[in-house]
Order: C-alpha cells, then structure tokens, then sequence
C-alpha cells in the first residue's frame, strides 16, 4: 500500500482524468491520453511550470501533508482507570473534571505563567498570519497562551527603517506585539520573537528586546513543513525589488528588465521571496545565545524541524548545554503558510518517530544529570486527545505541545462569522444560535462579565474564535485527565498511553495494548 498520493490533490488544485484507475507509483492515470488537457500535477506543469510546486491559492490558505504515514497518534489510546486520584484529594466530589489544572509553569526562573499546555509556534510573514494577527494575537493573549512571531516579519515589512543593515523602527512587528501584550492579564502567557537567518543579520530580536519591551526570543533551525528556508509569493512588482535590496532571494529578479516586462504583460502574477537556510555550528550557536543574553533576552527558546535524528540530538544538546528555556520540536508534514507540496509531503521524521526519539534522547541527558529545558512538540495537533497523547508520550520532558494551523482556522472562522454578522448575513448553520456575537460565541457572556462591557464590544471576533476553541480544548482536555486521574500536569505519564499495534509499541516504547499493567493484573489475580 502506497503511503503517498501523488499527481493530484486539492491542495494543488489538480486531478486525475481516470479519478477511479490511478498507476500508484506515478500518480498517472492507467490510460494518459493524447488529447487531453492535463488536469493532473503533470499536466498543469506542463504550462505552470514551478508555479505548481506550492498548495494553491497562496494567501488564504494553510496547508499540511495528505501523507498517511504508517504510524500515528491514532495507533495509540488513552488508558482510564477506576482507582485514585493524582494531584488532588481521592474524594469523588473533589476530583472532577473541572478541578483538573491546565497550567504550565517553565523557564530558568519558573517565570513564564501558561493556562493551558500549548502554544502557536511561528506565524510569520505569510499573508495568512499578517490578515489574522488581531484573532490570533487578542485571542492568544486572553486565553493566557503563548503566541510565536514567525520568522521575515521585519524584512518584509515597508515601513521597517534600518540603518548601518540594522533594524531601528518597524510597524508590522511593534503592532504585532502591541496586538498581544495589550491584551495580556494577570501576567499569563508570553509574546516571542524569532528569527532566521535574515532576522539575525538584521537584529531583530535585539531589537524587539530593546525597544518593544520583549521577554522571549527564538532561534530557528527549521520547521515541519520544509527543509529550505522560509516562502512567500508577492504580486508587487516594488515589494519585490524591495525584497531583493533588502537581500532575500526572489525569483525570478524583480530588477531583470525582461523579468519586469514579462510580469507587466500579466505572464506571471507572483514573485517567490525564499530565505536562505542556516548553517548549524555550536560555535556560532554560542555566540549568538551570549549576545542575545547580553542584549537583554531573559528567555531564549529555540525550535527545530523534522531534520535527521542527529539534528535533533543537536537541538537538544545545544540546548540543555546553553541552558535554554524551551525546545520546540516539529515533526514532518506541515502546518504552513506556503511550502512545497512534494517537500512537505515526503520530508521528515513523522510525529509519532520524532516525538519518541525526543523522549529517549532527553531521558539520557536527564540519566546523566544533564540540565533539560522544557520541551514543546509540534506534528499536527488539533484536538485534546492528540495533546493529551503528545504530553503523555514525552511525559516528564514535553511541557507543551505546538499548534498552528488549527488556532488560525479557529480565528478564521471566528472572523468570516464577525463579517457576517456585520453583513446581516449569518449562514443558516450558524443562525440557529443567533444573530450576534454574544449569541453565537458561547463563551461571550463569560468574557463580557470578565473584561467588561466595553472591552468585549472591542473585542474581534476573530479573538472570540480562538478563545472559544481553546475553552473547548481546555475542558475537552480536563475531561480527558480526570479519566486518567491526572488533576494536573505533571502527573502525566508514558503510562497513561497504550499502543494498538506492535510496530506503535517498538517505535514509541509505549506499552503494547495486552502487554499494560501485566504484574499488577498478576497481583490482583493470585
Ligand atoms: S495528462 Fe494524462 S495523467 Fe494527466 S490527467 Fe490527463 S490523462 Fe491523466
């Protein structure tokens, strides 16, 4: 069985002319007839050239792999139990789901406050992140989580000034972290700025430090989605060639004048701006922990992708060994703005494999005394029992679990419904539960008493949609703990898993499923 599908996907809006007789390893149709006019991958690139390497249509989009790979979260369940209670009295009217304690505490001083064990890792300078920051960033900031600028934000932004190659002002990064620390409360959550191989050059972490106030920076090695450095695509003709002044690869150069005649024409319609990719050195790596501390950083996380396990043995080495604050680690198959759909696809070490080497290599560094930061891992989540299962799997290592793609939906949809009230136009699936926001958005009433009426009449809607997915999440989550009798995270254990099948159970080192609990069994049945 072929884990991959290849020749058409929505995601390239392409398909097969025989949809029902597909030629497995190429994608072809069993019959390519002469005459036909190319719907497939194939065909389209026969006119579109590169253009159809990238999931189309760029801007609106997020996309991830369609690849099955041959283990997943869903190989694994959760395991419930009839007895005790870990982390709050043995008193059924005491250990409810409710009572369950969502929070994260990490850092070299404890001090960074999370409500809930996940974080958005890097939305950066696509064109989806840039139309959804107010949701994602407000969200995020009342929901007490953390929120990652992504990498390019600065380069790309025309109202950035720089002197001597240096950032000095900016607009897009400042109202971004403006956006999120205006809506922090009680101290919970944290806003991070990182950065890439561009970012570095330009100082953009010295100066979020420096002059907006920023507690957290991240380095980037890399991401799930790709290997090569961060794309997006321009449709301005000045934006390109401002991106090449500033030093990022476009193609094709936006200073060529056939190239600008062809786009005049209408030949083409988007610029691709790539970044270059990092070249790791622990010397380098050293050097640039130091000036960030010395610049000011009181936390330095750092987030790695899908790369080789020696990689990943690298990340977490370089970061017990620099004392970093937390390792973000993000498995193969996405979650992204733009990245190449082939790239994306067949790349990586998948989650469930990356995520049980993190686990054996941060055992053998803590087996040796070793200094660990907490760690995050990324692959895919969505729902509460898959972070239930990501915490569990690299229980007592992984302190959070990553997501991207799912917080932008939720602040999506949250904005389309905002529009739509807007518009008199609530869709019937919607309008069932009213007409408005405080109708619609079930959490409405709660946040209103909480923050006032004056502030929650501010409030985007698309902020509503991410609190309210997070609330669901968040009891989704307790509900899922109290079954196991876990009433605060760290009570979460590899135990709590069990593996449906052998080949789970050798990657992850999670029990086989007939294997679980065999001397206790032994015990009760003497
Ligand atoms: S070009 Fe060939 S493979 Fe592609 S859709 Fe047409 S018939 Fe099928």
């Amino acid at each position: 069985m072929s884990f991959s599908r290849v020749n058409s996907s929505s995601a390239t809006l392409t398909k097969n002319r025989t949809e029902d007789s597909i030629t497995t390893a190429s994608g072809m149709c069993v019959t390519c007839v002469d005459g036909c006019i190319g719907m497939c991958e194939i065909g389209k690139s026969a006119y579109r050239g590169h253009e159809v390497i990238y999931p189309q249509p760029f801007g609106v989009i997020t996309t991830a792999a369609e690849k099955r790979y041959p283990v997943d979260y869903s190989h694994f369940n959760i395991m419930g139990t009839a007895t005790g209670a870990h982390g709050i009295e043995m008193d059924s009217d005491k250990a409810i789901f409710p009572a369950v304690n969502l929070e994260v505490h990490i850092g070299n001083d404890g001090g960074l406050k999370f409500r809930y064990p996940w974080i958005i890792s890097g939305i950066g300078s696509t064109n989806i992140a840039k139309n959804n920051w107010e949701g994602l960033a407000i969200g995020s900031a009342l929901s007490g989580t953390g929120l990652t600028i992504g990498e390019n934000v600065v380069g790309m932004d025309p109202g950035a000034v720089f002197k001597g190659g240096r950032i000095v002002d900016t607009v897009d990064l400042k109202r971004r972290v403006k956006l999120y620390k205006d809506h922090q409360h009680d101290g919970y959550g944290a806003i991070i700025v990182q950065a890439n191989v561009e970012d570095g050059r330009l100082k953009v972490q010295e100066y979020a430090i420096e002059k907006l106030g920023v507690e957290c920076v991240e380095l980037k090695w890399g991401q799930g989605a790709k290997d090569i450095g961060g794309e997006v695509k321009i449709k301005d003709l000045k934006q390109a060639q401002m991106l090449h002044e500033r030093g990022y690869i476009v193609l094709p150069d936006p200073t060529d004048q056939n190239v600008i005649e062809a786009f005049q024409k209408g030949a083409f319609k988007e610029f691709e701006r790539h970044s270059r990719v990092g070249m790791v050195t622990e010397e380098s790596f050293a050097a640039t922990i130091d000036g960030l501390r010395k610049a000011g950083a009181k936390y330095i996380f750092l987030k790695t992708g899908a790369y080789r396990p020696a990689d990943l043995a690298r990340a977490i080495s370089f970061s017990s060994k620099y004392k970093l604050d937390l390792l973000t680690v993000d498995a193969a198959g996405g979650g992204t703005g733009m990245s190449p759909w082939r790239m994306m696809n067949e790349w990586g070490v998948p989650p469930v494999e990356l995520h049980s080497l993190v686990y054996q290599y941060a055992k053998r560094l803590s087996d040796n005394n070793r200094y660990l930061p907490a760690i995050s891992v990324n692959g895919g989540f969505s729902f509460e029992d898959q972070i239930f299962k990501g915490l569990s799997m690299g229980a007592p290592f992984v302190k959070m679990v990553g997501m991207a793609r799912a917080p932008i939906a939720a602040a999506m949809v949250g904005k389309t419904i905002g529009l739509s009230i807007a518009a008199q136009q609530v869709p019937v699936y919607i309008e069932r539960f009213g007409n408005t926001k405080d109708e619609i958005f079930v959490t409405a009433s709660s946040l209103r008493k909480e923050l006032g009426s004056d502030a929650f009449d501010k409030l985007p809607t698309g902020a509503l949609g991410l609190y309210t997915y997070y609330e669901r999440l968040a009891q989704g989550l307790r509900q899922l703990m109290a079954g196991s009798r876990k009433f605060s995270l760290e009570h979460l254990s590899r135990n709590d898993l069990a593996a449906l099948t052998r080949e789970a159970a050798e990657i992850s080192n999670i029990q086989y499923i007939m294997n679980v609990d065999k001397s206790e069994v032994d015990n009760i049945l003497r």
